[in-house]
């Protein structure tokens, strides 16, 4: 594994996320939502922005998308289903697409559900997924223009990754998630036992992320969906794991 990884805070609970190639000194911002954090970021490095990977239209996540390469020349990739809504397009993807940060590779995965021409990146060599708004650490995104089946489909997909893979998302949301969580899964030891660690490392203001694709299907009471014990916790017990899913999302609301 080559790539260096810059997580920094953006606003009260929003990430910023540099991915850094040594070998060609390729950086790429995952998302830009705020511009100021971004090039403080890319000043207290030292790095030179090359690439802005976009994972969905949001304005917290491409605010300051045009600022950006107008002022850094970056190339843009985004989702091609968004090409109508996000500006500054240079490359569009789509699923089983390929791009490059320098030297490092990474699969464009479509995650339709919080939007619906959400993508995520996934590099298998660096064991890298920045899942934006879809999958969350304890958590996943609001089903904002997508269905119950699509996102679960979505989670499906990115919960079959390497438990190894790291998971990089969009926003700090860990303990409100956990207050969910364990109302839902209270016998859950896995959980409670990353609950205290959520509380230790915000209570000395570090990062919850990133997570682990591992943890979260030990502990993200939305990839467990299909566990007796989630459905029944919402009462319904013997239906499928996406109508489990659906409840789980629905009470979250
Ligand atoms: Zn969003």
């Amino acid at each position: 594994m080559t790539a260096i990884i810059h997580q920094f805070a953006v606003g009260a609970d929003n990430f910023g996320v540099l991915v850094h190639d040594p070998s060609t000194g390729a950086t790429a911002s995952i998302d830009a939502g705020d511009e100021a954090p971004i090039l403080a970021a890319l000043g207290h490095k030292g790095w030179t922005l090359t690439d802005i990977l976009i994972t969905h239209h949001h304005s917290d996540h491409i605010a300051a998308l045009s600022q950006l390469k107008a002022r850094l020349g970056a190339r843009v990739v985004a989702p091609r289903a968004d090409r109508h809504r996000i500006p500054d397009i240079d490359v569009a993807v789509g699923e089983g697409d390929h791009i490059q940060v320098g030297s490092i590779d990474f699969l464009t995965i479509e995650t339709p559900g919080h939007t619906s021409g959400h993508v995520s990146f996934y590099s298998a060599a660096e064991k890298l997924l920045f899942a934006g708004d879809t999958l969350f650490s304890l958590g996943c995104g609001r089903l904002f223009e997508g269905t119950a089946q699509q996102m679960w489909t979505s989670l499906s997909r990115l919960a079959s990754l390497p438990d190894d893979t790291r998971l990089y998302c969009g926003h700090e949301y860990t303990l409100s998630n956990a207050k969910f969580a364990v109302k839902f899964d209270s016998d859950n030891a896995a959980l409670r036992a990353r609950i205290a660690e959520a509380e230790a490392l915000r209570a000395k203001g570090a990062f919850t992320l990133p997570s682990t694709i591992g943890k979260e299907k030990q502990t993200n009471p939305f990839l467990r969906a299909a566990e007796p014990g989630l459905a029944s916790a919402v009462g319904l017990v013997g239906y499928k794991p996406v109508e489990i899913f659906a409840a789980l999302r629905e009470a979250k609301n």
